[in-house]
């Protein structure tokens, strides 16, 4: 088989969930696994978490079902609501919670007999400006939805768009949004993602809603205590098919990006862009080569990408390369290190990682 794999740490998952409820001992806290649980498996990590969690987040309809025809039983938040009034009597038959951020779902929720009321999260526009009530009009559909029989259990939400940045003045200004129309409707919250669940316990509402954090990235521009403890889950770990030795000045791959500077030793990596791996790695992007760090040497291919090796004595065909994640030696190379020589964050690596990468658990 091709020596490239996804392997997933399940308890490292529990850790993270862990901290994240230790970090707001007050709020129960849903696990967000929308985008099949940012590409770890869905219904492999509800299971592993469903003994420990209140309930789960998700991005729609499809993927919650995919989560019932799994067996799980406990309750599932769609952070989006519906997308088509069509959806009510599966979001009924099954028991999912809803969010709702637009008029036309509020009308059709109310034109639709549940068989029993349906618990609703009520999805104001704090400072996001993506989905959500305004402000102004959060009172009037809140007092429509509270009085309400399809209604159960309604909570307001809201979602930050600056919680990760140390500076913490557009946060602020949310919170106090926030605050105003919570407290004037003595609402239930539901507001914390990943950043705030760590650092803005001013944010822990009834509810959070922490996501990447339980895949083990520090979602903080500057790391706390907490996030140097979170575990990473996914390791994505290949082998070195293919080693060659190269002049000084001789080019690697498409377009010869990378030349060789000093006689140098270059390892071929069974992973590429047709797996996920970003093909906007730099040069230097660091990888483990038997929990050594090396570096990305040349443009990335779609099937396999290459390595300077040359420091690396025992660099050999089969030996083990870790591109983010945990080496067999127990060296870690964080994804959202990697995520930096990308250009991009670690929810777009992880996200990415292809199906025709085997997810292994353990
Ligand atoms: N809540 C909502 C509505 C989201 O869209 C997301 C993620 O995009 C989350 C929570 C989790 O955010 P994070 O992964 O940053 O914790």
């Amino acid at each position: 088989m091709r020596p490239l794999v996804a392997h997933i740490d399940l308890d490292a998952l529990r850790h993270n969930y862990q901290l994240a409820c230790r970090c707001a001992p007050e709020s129960r806290s849903l696990a967000v696994i929308k985008a099949n649980a940012y590409g770890h498996g869905a219904v492999a990590c509800a299971q592993a978490l469903e003994s420990q969690v209140p309930a789960f987040g998700v991005a729609c309809i499809e993927e919650a079902l995919a989560l019932r025809e799994g067996g799980i039983t406990k309750p599932i938040v769609l952070l989006e609501g519906f997308f088509d009034a069509e959806e009510l009597p599966l979001v009924d038959r099954h028991r999912f919670w809803v969010a709702v951020h637009s008029a036309w779902q509020v009308d059709a929720l109310l034109a639709f007999s549940p068989s029993q009321p349906i618990p609703v999260w009520l999805k104001v526009d704090s400072g996001m400006h993506r989905l959500g009530f305004e402000l102004e009009q959060a009172a009037c559909v809140w007092q429509r939805l509270s009085t309400a029989p399809q209604v159960a259990d309604l909570h307001l939400m809201s979602h930050f768009a600056t919680a990760d940045a140390g500076d913490g003045t557009y946060f602020t200004r949310q919170m106090q949004h926030l605050q105003a129309l919570a407290g004037a409707l003595e609402a239930p919250l539901c507001l914390a993602n990943s950043p705030a669940t760590l650092a803005w316990p001013a944010a822990h509402g009834d509810w959070n809603r922490p996501g990447i954090m339980l895949y083990g990235s520090d979602p903080l521009e500057i790391a706390s205590d907490t996030t140097r403890k979170l575990r990473p889950v996914m390791s994505l770990r290949s082998e070195i098919i293919a080693l060659r030795e190269l002049d000084e000045g001789e080019p690697v791959g498409y377009g010869g990006r990378w030349r060789a500077p000093r006689r140098s030793r270059i390892a071929v990596v069974a992973a590429g862009y047709g797996d996920g791996y970003d093909r906007h790695a730099a040069d230097g992007t660091p990888v483990l080569v038997n929990g050594q760090r090396c570096a990305i040497a040349g443009k990335v291919s779609m099937d396999m990408l290459t390595v300077d090796v040359t420091d690396i004595e025992d660099a050999a065909i089969g030996s083990e390369v870790v591109l983010w994640g945990t080496a067999s030696n127990g060296a870690v190379l964080p994804v959202d290190e990697v995520a930096r020589y990308c250009d991009t964050i670690s929810y777009t690596l992880l996200t990415g990682v292809l199906p025709r990468v085997p997810r292994r658990y353990q």
